[in-house]
């Protein structure tokens, strides 16, 4: 992108930003101030990262770290450290859920035992606690391991079961093993088996697509989380794919293919649960990014707060000296004003494709007015539907606005990311 472009492209947003959110609202992460500490709890979820990777991907845009051994006793005594951190502070609040990311987490299985036993005597665990896994690590012990440890739903990031899609990702297994993970995974008697898939590959076609959701959904996946291939500019994706001379599909194919994965969903059964969220029947749903707070534990890792926003430093070695010393690991904090709550609220309910009309006015207050008038405006452009108390968004809504959403999360992801992981202790990054 040039610079000209660059420059219209921070303006169109920052006046999308002011229109919706109002000029009160900072958007400088600065570190915490040191009388900061976060507020008492009665409830909140978890986020633990696990950085660990044996092979990177080179479209991945995750904090991560090559795995070694030799780490995993430093990580889990940091992470232990860190969720008392927590609960020192926020109190003995009820966990409504966790979720286990990464990295993969299937890497350090007895780490992730250690700190969930940790946050259960801490805590007072009451949800689910849902886990990544990748193909190359799910054998018949894993599994009874996640089992054993209370996982009751669980995610396999699948992504292709064509072979030559698998090599041009940069993923270091066959399709054969993601068929076999599959199925330990649904024998296992998980409340939820989520398959990641990628869609808008390059070569890729919609018949490839729907091919890859039957072979997931026949193999036992209850959900089915379809996503494009993201490109974002911190990862090496765009480099990687240039350099093997291939041309990314267009906007016409990616869009094809979103329509494609609809109408198959839901001549399946599958309902649509969010942009790109599928699942059938009465399953939980498995969802790592919709919760209303959350405290992050691992290096990178963000908390949602009643406050704002909290993030890690990205830094290994940093984020583990301070929480084994028993301080604090938060590099940086973007407070938000009472407006901010309110459109934060929205935008993660934009992207379930579903807002509760009965909720709406007391999560934007002042600004619910406002924020009908839009929805009323997605209603006549046919992106949108009134039912049942809720407003939802339809296939062409879900595709369009979140692409929009999309645009505009990799931009702040982007500023963000890139200078926090160039960075272990920024003093200000301006968004
Ligand atoms: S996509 Fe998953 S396995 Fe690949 S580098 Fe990223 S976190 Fe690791």
């Amino acid at each position: 992108m040039s610079r000209l472009s660059h420059s219209l492209s921070d303006f169109v947003l920052r006046q999308i930003r002011n229109h919706f959110v109002g000029p009160d609202q900072s958007w400088v992460f600065r570190p915490p101030p040191s009388d900061w500490s976060p507020q008492p709890a009665e409830r909140t979820s978890i986020y633990l990262h696990v950085p660990f990777c044996r092979h990177f991907c080179p479209y991945c845009p995750y904090t991560k770290i090559p795995f070694d051994k030799s780490l995993l006793e430093p990580y889990t005594t940091a992470a232990i450290a860190e969720v008392d951190w927590w609960a020192d502070r926020i109190g003995p609040a009820a966990i409504t859920s966790i979720y286990i990311g990464g990295g993969t987490p299937t890497l350090a299985t007895d780490s992730v035992e250690r700190v969930l036993s940790r946050v259960r005597q801490r805590f007072r665990v009451n949800g689910d606690i849902c886990i990544e896994t990748n193909p190359s690590d799910v054998d018949s012990e894993t599994v009874k391991r996640l089992r054993a440890m209370g996982v009751s739903l669980v995610s396999l990031g699948v992504q292709s079961f064509r072979e030559e899609m698998l090599t041009l990702l940069g993923r270091d297994y066959l399709p054969i093993a993601a068929d076999r993970a599959l199925g330990l995974l649904a024998d296992a008697g998980f409340l939820s088996i989520n398959a990641d898939l990628m869609f808008a590959l390059p070569g890729q076609s919609s018949l490839d697509v729907t091919s890859d959701l039957a072979r997931a959904a026949q193999l036992g996946a209850s959900q089915l989380t379809t996503y494009p291939l993201f490109t974002f500019p911190y990862s090496k994706v765009g480099k990687y794919l240039n350099l093997k001379s291939v041309r990314m599909p267009d906007l016409g194919t990616r869009r094809a293919h979103y329509r494609a994965i609809n109408e198959w969903t839901a001549g399946h059964n599958f309902e649509r649960v969010s942009v790109w969220g599928y699942k059938k029947g009465t399953v939980p749903r498995y969802s790592s990014v919709t919760r209303g707070s959350y405290i992050g534990i691992g290096p990178g890792a963000g908390s949602l707060l009643a406050d704002g926003f909290v993030l890690n430093t990205f830094d290994f070695n940093s984020w583990s000296e301070q929480t084994t010393g028993g301080r604090t690991a938060l590099a940086l904090r973007l407070p938000f004003d009472a407006k901010m709550s309110g459109w934060w609220w929205l935008y993660w309910r934009l992207y379930d494709t579903r807002i509760p009309l009965d909720e709406l006015d007391q999560a934007l207050a002042g600004d619910a007015p406002k924020a009908r008038r839009w929805l009323k405006i997605f209603e006549q452009a046919g992106l949108a539907v009134r039912r049942n108390g809720f407003f939802e968004l339809t296939e062409a809504g879900a595709f369009w606005l979140h692409l929009a959403q999309n645009y505009f999360a990799l931009n702040y992801v982007n500023q963000l990311w890139t200078q926090a992981g160039l960075d272990p202790w920024p003093q200000a990054i301006t968004i």
